[in-house]
C-alpha cells in the first residue's frame, strides 16, 4: 500500500493531525510534552493506505548522540522507504522559518523525495496573522534553494480546517497508483 509520511519537530501537532485524519481520537496518543512519539508507527486508513507516523525531530531536551540517532533513523527511512509517496512536513502556524526545517526540507529536496507542508495549529491565530506568517514563510522558502513554493495546506485540529483537503488530495494520488497499476 502507498504510504505518506508525517513529520516535524516535537510538539508541532503531528498527533492531533494525525488524530483528525484518522477520524479516531485515541488512535495516536497526544500529549503537552515533546518528543513523546518515539517510534515509528503505521495507520492504515480507509484500507488503502498507511500513514507514516515518524518521531518528531528537534527535541530541546536530548543529548546530542540520542539526537543523532533519531536524525539517522529518520534519514534511513526516507533513504530505503518503496512505498512512501509522498511526505508532510508539518509547520506550527504561529511559527518564524526555523532552521531545523529548512535544512530537514533541503534533505528532501536533495534525496528527490516529493513532499508537502502542513501548516499546524492554525486556530491559534488570527487570519491576518496566519495569513502574514505564511506569506512570510513561502519568501523565505523561494528566497533560497526553492524555485516555488511545495503545495501546502493550513490545518487546525481543533476545527478540523484542512482536513478534508488533505485527504483529498491524498486520495486523488492514490487512485492515479491505481489507475496506472
Ligand atoms: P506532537 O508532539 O507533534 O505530536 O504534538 P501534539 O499533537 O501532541 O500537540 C502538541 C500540543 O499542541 C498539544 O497541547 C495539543 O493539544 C496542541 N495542538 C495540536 N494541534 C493543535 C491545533 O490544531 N490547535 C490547537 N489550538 N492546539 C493544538
Amino acid at each position: 500500500l502507498p504510504e505518506y509520511a508525517f513529520i516535524g519537530r516535537s510538539n508541532v501537532g503531528k498527533s492531533s493531525l494525525i488524530n483528525m485524519l484518522a477520524g479516531q481520537n485515541k488512535l495516536a496518543k497526544t500529549s503537552g510534552r515533546p518528543g513523546k512519539t518515539q517510534l515509528i508507527n503505521h495507520f492504515k486508513i480507509n484500507n488503502n493506505w498507511f500513514l507514516v507516523d515518524l518521531p518528531g525531530y528537534g527535541y530541546a531536551k536530548v543529548s546530542k548522540s540520542i539526537k543523532k540517532t533519531f536524525q539517522s533513523f529518520i534519514k534511513n527511512y526516507f533513504l530505503q522507504r518503496e512505498q512512501l509517496i509522498c511526505s508532510f512536513v508539518l509547520i506550527d502556524s504561529r511559527h518564524e522559518p526555523q532552521k531545523i526545517d529548512m535544512e530537514f526540507m533541503e534533505f528532501l529536496g536533495e534525496n528527490e523525495i516529493p513532499f508537502c507542508i502542513v501548516f499546524t495549529k492554525s486556530d491559534k491565530l488570527k487570519l491576518s496573522e496566519l495569513n502574514r506568517n505564511i506569506q512570510n514563510y513561502i519568501k523565505k522558502m523561494t528566497s533560497t534553494i526553492w524555485e516555488e513554493m511545495p503545495q501546502y495546506f493550513i490545518t487546525s485540529a481543533t476545527s478540523s480546517d484542512g482536513k478534508e483537503e488533505l485527504l483529498n488530495f491524498i486520495d486523488g494520488i492514490n487512485q492515479g497508483i491505481e489507475e496506472n497499476s
